[in-house]
């Protein structure tokens, strides 16, 4: 039997697997993320064999040390970022996520902020609520329509695919993309474009959908000077990692109307938000849930676990990140 620590209670399915499997768990019981000294603190107090971490604790060389045992550290996230991989490399610390069972859910909500946007959803209901509403109007709170209009991915990974596909298929428009490495399966699957630069996107797409890994080359892949290329009439849409889009730039663009709207899902600072943000009619702003759908987030939680119950197994887990 083998004890796993949990930094946070997530839903109990993959609890249950573990346990199932014979291990001891023990679950953090803070009601929000541990901070750094309370992670150590806990590490320290058992000889863990394996940890269950998410995207909001940061993992290095020092965590890593607290629990020596723990050869494996299992994200409860598709990405990885907040962990140092160099640090975990050198601790021979094998680190998982959680690849996949996001992409729909992902996909679906990339969407929702699209429509959200563009056919102006929240701003018409904070309107209603506001009272404002005096009767139908020809021009009240106008949007966009995407039937026939372009739409640009950067990065098309697995979500950047999938909202391509929901993009072209369902909503008639036409898919431009960029990504590090071209994808003849995207352009054979849905019949869209290769773009060889970032800056070709931007200048030709009327809805932008941001889908890169948070990687020192991706950090501010949207900066003011990116804005400034894209459309006056476009909307740009981010449920990647927060530091892919310089807030503060975004926040300029928005009230300068460089672009028209925008739909963010996270943020430079989580939880804090750039000064000005909030106040901002012309953006749909949601708290990084954008794969927060009950069924995906007990997918999350059991491949979380089935990392770590064939890891504990002395098996290669199915999600290992290099
Ligand atoms: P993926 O690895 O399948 O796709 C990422 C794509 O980005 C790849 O095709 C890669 O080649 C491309 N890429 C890397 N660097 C690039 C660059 N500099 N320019 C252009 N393209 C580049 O990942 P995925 O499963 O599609 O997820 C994408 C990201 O979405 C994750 O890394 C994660 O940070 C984020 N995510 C957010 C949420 C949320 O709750 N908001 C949920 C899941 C995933």
């Amino acid at each position: 039997m083998a004890k796993v620590y949990v930094t946070r209670k997530i839903p109990e399915s993959g609890i249950n697997l573990l346990r199932e499997a014979g291990h001891e768990v023990k679950v953090s019981d803070k009601d929000g993320v541990l901070t750094k000294e309370e992670l150590l603190a806990e590490l320290s107090s058992e000889s863990y064999d394996a940890v269950l971490c998410l995207l909001t604790d940061p993992i290095n060389a020092e965590i890593m040390a607290a629990a020596p045992q723990a050869k494996i550290f299992a994200n409860y996230a598709v990405g990885f970022n907040n962990i140092n991989l160099a640090d975990a490399k050198a601790a021979g610390v094998t680190i998982t996520n959680t690849p996949g069972v996001l992409t729909d859910t992902v996909c679906e909500f990339t969407v929702a902020l699209i429509l959200s946007v563009t056919k102006r959803v929240v701003e018409a209901d904070r309107f209603m609520r506001a009272g404002h509403y005096e009767g139908w109007a020809p021009e009240l709170l106008l949007g966009n329509d995407l039937k026939g209009k372009t739409f640009g991915i950067l990065g098309a990974g697995r979500i950047g695919c999938g909202v391509a596909n929901a993009m072209k298929n369902g909503f008639g428009m036409r898919v431009i993309y960029y990504d590090i490495t071209r994808s003849e399966t995207l352009e054979k699957q849905i019949d869209c474009e290769f773009r060889e630069t970032v800056e070709e996107v931007l200048q030709e797409a009327d809805v932008v959908s941001v889908h890169v890994p948070l990687l020192d080359s991706t950090k501010h892949l949207i900066n003011a000077e990116r804005l400034a290329m894209m459309k006056p009439s476009a909307s740009l849409i981010n449920t990647s990692r927060g530091p892919v889009v310089d807030e503060v730039a975004l926040v300029e663009a928005l009230k300068n109307g460089i672009i028209r709207s925008a739909g963010i899902d996270v943020f430079e600072n989580e939880p804090v938000m750039a000064t000005g943000l909030a106040e901002l009619d012309n953006v749909t702003i949601t708290p990084h849930i954008a794969s927060a759908s009950e069924e995906t987030r007990s997918k999350m939680s059991e491949i979380a676990a089935q990392n770590i119950i064939e890891f504990l197994a002395g098996r290669v887990p199915p999600n290992v990140v290099e």
